[in-house]
């Protein structure tokens, strides 16, 4: 969810000011969140209330914060301003812009496809605004499960996996021209969607995502928070870029996402993969030399241990650490990393090998 807030913070200055410039200032004192961050938080705080009226929630923080920068879609400011708001139809691209947190919240895709829907039908009832919803949440979902397989993979094949179901859900097709979507302003779930998809396909790394979606010259804000939503699923968001887009937001929003990032560790216990890149995985390999399955398991621990321990570089794991960790996290294994004292680094590891409650390797 926190990569909807950055893509969103990051495109709302180019939203009536489209730049094709890829190197554009990603945050600046002319940045500020938008609608895209507000319902975003507000269907994650309905989730840490038990509540799936999410309606009420997105009605409430909206009417919080009445002119956000950019302001309200002419219905949905209507619905906004109304004591009975009512779903009016809709099938524009909002729906899709603020679902992501039901999609980590929720690892089953029954429960995912069906509050992806009742946070879109409170106001975007039309199908295409349901299954816009639905298609990013999916797309969040499955790219989330496969960090939760615990198998290692290289960042192209999560995407061809983690999209495909979505891609297929949605029903459109995500092999776009550039020409035919750059500079075009298009606030509909089917115009802005398979863009999303389009742009996380080329994309490698958060940041890019995020500079490819807003320099596209489109519905920058939305489409950066879409693109975002999906790209923290993939490769990890930097450090800077978090505590960057969390200094643009009140308070309360602040507190949200905290208790949000907080439900979801706890809810899930696994939120510490990483998908490597291809050459990250081949260039470990060669490092360890050891044969491919144990070569394979070696760089799923190493991959948590990297994104965990925050090293720039993974090859520089020393191998008794990795040793350890996998032969605490085997499927025999108790979970308790019983190398977890025996060194100053492996102390600060002590909690990497019970991200997983039951690790399941491959066959
Ligand atoms: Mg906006």
């Amino acid at each position: 969810m926190l990569g909807a807030i950055i893509g969103d913070i990051v495109g709302s200055r180019w939203e009536f000011n489209p730049t094709n410039d890829y190197n554009f200032e990603l945050f600046s004192s002319k940045n500020s969140f938008t609608d895209d961050t507000i319902c975003t938080v507000a269907v994650a705080d309905a989730i840490l209330h038990g509540s799936e009226d999410f309606g009420k929630y997105i009605h409430s923080w909206c009417r919080r914060y009445p002119h956000p920068m950019g302001g309200y879609g002419g219905r949905f400011a209507q619905w906004v301003k109304s004591d009975h708001p009512e779903p009016y139809g809709s099938w524009g691209n909002g729906s899709a812009m603020r679902v992501s947190p039901v999609a980590w919240a929720y690892s089953d895709r029954y429960n995912v496809m069906r509050l992806a829907e009742l946070t879109a039908s409170c106001t975007h009832n039309h199908p295409l605004g349901i299954s816009g919803a639905q298609a990013v949440a999916l797309a969040i979902r499955d790219c989330r499960q496969l960090h939760r397989t615990g198998i290692c993979i290289g960042a192209d094949e999560a995407k061809r996996h983690g999209l495909q179901e979505a891609i297929r859900h949605f029903g459109r097709s995500v092999d776009l021209k550039e020409e035919r979507v750059q500079n075009r302003f298009d606030e509909t779930c089917e115009g802005t969607v398979p863009v999303a998809f389009w742009i996380i396909n080329q994309s490698r790394s958060f940041e890019d995502a995020i500079r490819r979606a807003v320099s596209l010259g489109a519905d920058a804000d939305t489409l950066g928070a879409i693109v975002g939503s999906i790209a923290e699923t993939i490769w990890a968001i930097p450090e800077w870029m978090k505590k960057k887009a969390l200094s643009y937001l009140p308070e309360e929003m602040r507190d949200v996402v905290r208790a949000f990032r907080t439900y979801v560790h706890s809810h899930t216990k696994s939120s510490g993969w990483v998908i490597m890149s291809d050459e990250e995985i081949e260039a470990l390999g060669n490092d360890f030399g050891v044969d491919e399955m144990s070569k394979k398991r070696n760089l799923m621990t190493v991959a948590r241990i990297w994104h965990d321990v925050g090293w720039s570089d993974a090859r520089t794991v020393p191998e008794e650490i990795v040793d350890p960790c996998v032969t605490c996290c085997h499927p025999g294994g108790n979970g308790v990393c019983r190398f977890g004292s025996s060194s100053r680094k492996a102390r600060r590891l002590t909690h990497c090998p019970t991200y997983l409650p039951e690790p399941k390797w491959l066959p």
